[in-house]
Order: structure tokens, then sequence, then C-alpha cells
């Protein structure tokens, strides 16, 4: 990251800082938003496979459940601190705000490079996080999911070491196997939200017409599921990359053949017949729209200047530091911000937890309308905030959630 650019949490507290002077909110209530209501650290030992014993840190960062119980991922990643947690728990609350669901925020994780261990050594790291944390949480105290470096499998393990501590809980995590509970089209959630918002502003802002071209940084959850709906509704991906680098084709790269590679066990770099670019390159490659969904800071001080699409819609958390944000705005490319892009994954969350709760099955297609209503209503406010007080489309998604969560704060009785 270029010296220029803010650490991520201290870009966080400028964007709502920003959002609360256009609010006119009091300076004592900006504390009240922007301080966690309660962070936890562990030491989680584990036996490695060699014998030894290593101790991990873990973390989880409760923000605010003024709007409903703490919800938010569980990353697994060596950025991991508590900083990093904080400045994402955030995020999570005014996500849940800006699209309207019941719930506040929260982040944890642990500092590890998954790929680094081996199944066993991820299992007892995941179960002994689980009962470290576990007094935290609760059905209607703090609901995690999976983020960066976790998945469906994870929240499997997650949900079992609950279920043995306090008795069967589905309702614990989100973004569970199907088997387990967990919601048809979760896993497609994130980056199906990211596309539906993508193409929406891309249509008000006469950007690609039918079948503009998009580049996709990360092919994980967020990444693939944004990529492979991008094509559905007749756009072109015409970069991906994950963590090894990236793939380039003007006409468009064959995602249902690589998405075939992959689930065959194959890897990224293996893919033939495309061109092969570095993941710098691919984030100023000429395209309409650029969706960094990888890993935070990516567009910087450094290479804003040269990014070449018309969009940055962000399906990664905080991709964007609020340097590169400011020579972007000033370049007039517009910003879709993570938490409006990316809230498809809590809103899936949503309506499993609300599914779990219930004991009762939606079908997918019940998923996949309910997402899209929740994600063009958001879209649409955010949309026309900005209009109307001629401020970025971020700016606007900010001042939105900000208004609702201090509503609920003063509604709540809080500090009377
Ligand atoms: P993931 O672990 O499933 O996938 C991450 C992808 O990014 C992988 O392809 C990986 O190879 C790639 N990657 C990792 N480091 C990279 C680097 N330095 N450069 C380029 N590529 C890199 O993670 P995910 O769940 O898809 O999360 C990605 C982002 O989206 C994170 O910022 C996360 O917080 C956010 N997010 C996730 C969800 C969700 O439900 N999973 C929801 C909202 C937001």
């Amino acid at each position: 990251m270029a010296s220029g650019d803010m650490q991520m949490l201290e870009g966080t507290i400028a964007w709502v800082n920003a959002a609360v002077a256009q609010l006119g909110i009091r300076d004592d209530m900006r504390d009240v938003i922007v301080e966690p209501w309660r962070e936890l650290t562990v030491s989680i030992p584990v036996q490695m496979d060699n014998g030894t014993v290593r101790v991990f840190h873990g973390y989880r960062s409760q923000h605010n459940a003024a709007r409903g119980p703490f919800k938010g991922g569980i990353r697994f990643h060596l950025a991991v601190d508590q900083s990093h947690t904080r400045a994402l728990g955030m995020l999570m609350t005014f996500k849940s705000a800006l699209v309207n669901i019941p719930f506040g925020g929260a982040k944890g994780g642990i500092q590890v490079d998954p790929r680094a261990l081996s199944e066993r050594e991820l299992i007892e790291l995941t179960r002994r996080y689980t009962r470290g944390i576990n007094h935290v949480l609760g059905v209607s105290r703090d609901i995690p999911a999976p983020d960066l470096g976790t998945n469906s499998q994870t929240m499997a393990w997650i949900m079992d070491e609950y279920s043995a501590l306090h008795g069967y809980t589905p309702g614990i995590v989100t973004g569970k196997p199907v088997e387990l509970g967990g919601s048809e089209g979760r896993s497609e959630s994130p980056g199906r939200g990211a596309a539906i918002v993508s193409r929406l502003a891309a249509l008000d802002r006469g950007i690609g017409g039918e079948s503009p071209s998009i580049i996709v940084q990360g092919y994980g959850q967020v990444g693939s599921s944004a990529a492979r709906k991008f094509v559905e509704d007749g756009a072109r991906v015409v970069a991906v990359s994950d963590v090894s680098g990236g793939l380039y084709n003007p006409k468009g790269v064959d995602i249902a053949a690589l998405d075939k590679l992959l689930a065959e066990g194959g890897k990224f770099s293996d893919f033939k017949g495309e061109e092969k670019v570095s993941n710098d390159e691919l984030l100023c490659l000429e395209a309409d729209v650029l969706v960094p969904a990888a890993i935070e800071d990516v567009l910087t001080s450094d290479n804003a200047p040269n990014i070449k699409v018309k969009m940055v819609v962000e399906g990664a958390n905080q991709p964007t530091t609020t340097a590169a944000d400011a020579i972007l705005t000033e370049r007039g490319i517009p910003v879709v911000p993570d938490i409006l892009a990316n809230a498809g994954g809590v809103v899936v969350s949503y309506f499993e937890w609300a599914q779990n709760i219930q004991q009762f099955k939606w079908k997918l297609d019940r998923v996949y309308a309910e997402l899209t209503s929740i994600m063009e209503t958001a879209y649409r406010a955010t949309q026309e905030y900005a209009m109307a007080n001629s401020v970025t489309l971020r700016s606007a998604a900010y001042t939105l959630a900000i208004q609702r969560l201090h509503r609920a704060i003063e509604l709540r009785g809080f500090l009377k």
C-alpha cells in the first residue's frame, strides 16, 4: 500500500465521520456509532500433525447490535488482527442497515494461512476457536458466517462444536451446507448481488450496453458467483484471477469451462488458451467494469490513476483505499461501495437464519427473487440519495446506513 493510503480501520472511520457530518449527528453520538461494543481475543493452542504445539490468535469484534443480533463472517487469513476485524465488523453494521435487515455487525477470524494446515489441524483449530468464543455467540446474540479463507465446511464444524456445548443449534451460523440447514443459493449470493447492482448502476450511467465487459479479481465465493451471474445476464467476463495470477481474453473467458476444471480439482494456472496476466496487470486492463473480489486495499493511490474501467464494483470488503477512492471520484469513475455491492451475502444469511428459526425451507427461486428485490431497493435508495445530494454512492450508502442506525439507537433509549 502506498504511503498516502490510510490503514483499513482509519479509512472506515473517515467514511463514517463524513456521513456523521453530513447528517449533523453530535460528536458524542459519533463515538457510539464508531466504537465496538465488545471485543474478544483468544489464544488457540493446536497440536500439529508433527506433534509440536502451535498457538494461534483468534478474534471476534462485535461492533453494534442496535438493529438486531451481531452478524458477520469469520476470516482465516494471515492479515487478521484486532484492527482488521474491528474495521470489518463496522462495515457489517452499516451493510445490514443499508439493506434494511434486522442485524447488527461483527467480524471474527484467526491469523492463519488455512492452506498451510492439514484438514485435521484445521478442524481442531476451528473447534477450539469456537469453544473460546462460544459464550458471546447465540442465535439471538451473534451469528457467524463464512468469509475469506472459510467456507460452508468451516461453518459445519462451528455448528457442530457449538451444538455439542449448547444442544442442536443450526441457526448459530449461516452459510452452512444445505444438508445441515443451509439456505439454497447462499454460496452464490454475495457475487449474485454484486452483479445485480452492477447491472443497475451501469444502466443508469449508460456503461457497456447489453453486453458490458467485466474484470473480476479473486475467484472465491464472491468472485466466482459474480462471474457466473454476469455471464447469465449476457455480460462478457474478460479477465479473472485468483491469488496465483489472472487469465485474460478480450472475447470473454469461458467461465463454465473454468468452473469445470476447478470442480475436477484442477488449478487456475492449469486453464489453457487464455493470456496469463498478473493481479497487478489485471486491475489496469481495459473494460467497462472492474470487480475487485479478493482482499482489501488493492486499489491504492499508486494504481488508481491507471485504472482504465468506467466503473468499479466492490465485491470484496474495502478493496479501495480512501486515497484511491478520491482519485477515482476525481477521474469520474463511479465506485459501487462494498456495503451495497456485496451485501447479497448477508441478505441470504438473513434468509437462512429465518428459515432455521422457522424450521421451514425456501426454494431457490424464492431466495433469488427476494434477494433481487432487496438489492434493487437498496441500490435505488442509494442512487436516489446520491443524485439528490450530489454525493458519491459510497457517501450516500454510509449516510443512509448511519441514519438508520442512529434512529435505532435513539429509539431504544440507550442514552436516556
Ligand atoms: P474466498 O476465500 O472464497 O476467495 C478469495 C479469492 O481471492 C480466492 O480466489 C483467492 O485465491 C483470491 N485471493 C486471495 N488473496 C489474493 C491476492 N492477494 N490477490 C488476488 N487474489 C487473491 O473469499 P470470499 O469469501 O470470496 O471473500 C472475498 C472478499 O469478499 C473478502 O473481502 C470478503 O470479506 C468479502 N465478502 C465475502 C462474503 C461471503 O459471503 N463469502 C460476503 C461479502 C463480502
